[in-house]
This record gives C-alpha cells, structure tokens and sequence, in this order.
C-alpha cells in the first residue's frame, strides 16, 4: 500500500518546528523515525495532511548530562542509547530495556521521543522510563511544559500532548550506582512486541533491607503501569525470596490487561506475575553485589 496525498515540511530548527505545528495544528504529524507512523500511513490507518520531518533538527539527537540529570532529545535513536556506555554504566535500565525493542534495523531509525509519543502500551522505553521517573518536556508557541510520566501516558496510543506540542527532550533523573535493575520480558518470537514484562530498579541499605525500589509492567493496561502495592511492600524489609513472592502477586492485583488472540487475560497476570519475580530476583542479586 501507499500513502494517501500529504504536503511535506523539512524544518531545521526546534522554532520552526512548533510554528508549523501552531499553524496547521491536527491536520500535520511529526515524523521522527517513522517506524511507527510510515507503516499506519502505508496502511492508511492515519491520513495527515501534512508531515513536519524533525530528522534535520540536528539539537533534538543530543544526549547531555546536566547536574547528574539525563537529558536525552526527542530525536536519539534507541540504538544510541543502546550503543552508550556511560548510559549503560549509569542508567543501565534503559540500556537493558532498549535492547529489547523489535530488530537493531529498527532501532537504527526510532527515536526515544517516538516512542514515547506514540504510547504503545507494549513498547519498552514507556515501561522503563515510568520506573525510573522521568520527566518530559515539551514545547509549544504558548510555552514549555514539564510532565511526569503518569501524567504524559494517558491511554492506548494516546499521550496529554496537544496537536501543536512538540515533546523536545527525556529528563532521567540520577541513579544510585548500587543500585539494581533487570528489565524481563516475554514474547513469542525475539523482537515481537512483549506478552508481558517487568523494570525493576531497588536500592538495599547496608543491613539488607529495601531502602528504594520501583516496579514498572509492560503490556499490562492502558499505559504503563506502578506496581505501588508491591513497592509498598517491599520499602523498609528484607528482601529475600518469601518477599519477593509476595510482591510479585501483589503486583499484578486489581489488573486488567488485554485478552486477545495472543493471550487470554488471566494468562498475562499469570505471565506479569512471574516477569516480576524473575526482575526482582535478578534486581536484587545485582543489587546485593554492589550493596556488599
Ligand atoms: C517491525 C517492527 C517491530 C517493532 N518492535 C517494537 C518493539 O518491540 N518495541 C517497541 O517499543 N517498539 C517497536 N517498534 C516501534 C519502534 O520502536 C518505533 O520506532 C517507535 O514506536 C516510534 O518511534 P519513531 O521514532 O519511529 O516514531 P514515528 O513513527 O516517526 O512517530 C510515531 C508517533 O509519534 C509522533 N511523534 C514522534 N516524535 C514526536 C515528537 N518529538 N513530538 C511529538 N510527537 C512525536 C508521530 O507524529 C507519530 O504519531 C517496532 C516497529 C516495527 C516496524
């Protein structure tokens, strides 16, 4: 298939970009790595009138550290973050969740900004970037924006931003070097979009105990999901396996994920429930290395 008719827009600077997404407002997308997006046109499942390339919008592909701070634009590609290794040394989450995003053709092109604003709820980078409480920024002719990750992911494919923002850039705030992580998923076929999956990041205080810890589900809702109940659990204990047992089941209570051809839904708690474990057992052994 082909596309239908679109006018095409090349800007060359962030400015130029969010005047003529001001200007011709839900009637254009941006195209970032396209990976997404050119096949629904192909498909013709979306028909913009009009495509503003941010490709040549050469300050959206920097990675920056400021203060300790990760500062990733809209327009790094997954294989950057894949291929670096001081974001391997410092926010290994994301590396580990990257790699598992489809084939390295495909990260080759997509962008983190892509991903995020295209809000798949069985896409990686979403996942791991609710765990590690990122930050978005984004950029419109009224102003800038800064929104946490609950508040950018809303639904299926659907984020807060409006026809005329730009998302520009990913904060990722530090990350305690002893800290442990594991990004676990399961798919029927490598680089097919995950059944299931788990981030997990914990932090253990000298004597053992859980000082910090996040639980984030892919593929489990709407959007990215918190598994609060188990972090409550584990903060302040230990975390041996009992523990990490119980916080796996708390983790997928109360869940609705989909039930389709590919899985019913009580198969995917079940599948959510053991991701979790297995994250938070390969977590934990990490962290206990380094906490040691
Ligand atoms: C065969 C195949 C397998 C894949 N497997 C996976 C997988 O396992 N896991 C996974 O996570 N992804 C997977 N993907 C999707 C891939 O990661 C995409 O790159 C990503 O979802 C979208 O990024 P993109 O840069 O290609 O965005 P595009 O396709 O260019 O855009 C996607 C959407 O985001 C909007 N957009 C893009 N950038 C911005 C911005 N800066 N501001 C505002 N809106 C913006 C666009 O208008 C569009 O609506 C796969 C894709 C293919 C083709």
């Amino acid at each position: 298939m082909k596309p239908a008719p679109f006018d095409y827009d090349d800007p060359r600077s962030v400015d130029e970009a969010i005047g003529l997404l001001a200007r011709y407002g839900d009637e254009c997308k941006v195209l970032a790595g396209g990976q997404s997006l050119v096949p629904l046109m192909n498909f013709r499942l979306a028909r913009p009138g009009r495509l503003v390339d941010i490709n040549g919008i050469e300050s959206l592909g920097q990675v920056k550290v400021e203060n300790g701070r990760l500062l990733l634009g809209a327009m790094v590609r997954h294989a950057q973050v894949e291929r670096s290794n001081d974001i391997a040394a410092r926010w290994p989450l994301l590396h580990d969740a990257i790699v598992w995003v489809g084939h390295s053709q495909i990260r080759n092109r997509g962008t983190v900004g892509g991903s995020v604003a295209h809000a798949d709820p069985a896409a990686e980078l979403p996942c791991a970037l609710a765990a590690l409480d990122a930050k978005f920024h984004v950029l419109s002719r009224r102003g800038p924006r800064v929104l946490r990750w609950d508040q950018i992911f809303v639904s299926e494919f659907t984020t807060s931003l409006a026809p005329d923002e730009l998302l520009t850039a990913i904060e990722v705030p530090p990350q305690d070097p002893s800290t442990g992580v594991a990004f676990v998923e399961f798919a029927r076929r490598h680089g097919d979009f995950a059944l299931g999956g788990a981030a997990v990041s914990i932090t253990l205080a000298r004597n053992g105990t859980c000082s910090d810890v996040a639980v984030a589900l892919l593929s489990a809702g709407p959007r990215p999901v918190r598994a609060e109940e188990a972090e409550r659990r584990l903060k302040g204990g230990q975390v041996d396996e009992a523990a990490i047992k119980q916080a796996s089941a708390a983790a997928v209570q109360g869940l609705h994920p989909t039930s389709d051809l590919h899985g019913s839904r009580e198969y995917r708690v079940k599948l959510l429930q053991v991701m979790t474990e297995r994250a938070l057992t390969k977590a934990v052994h990490l962290a206990t290395r380094r906490a040691a």
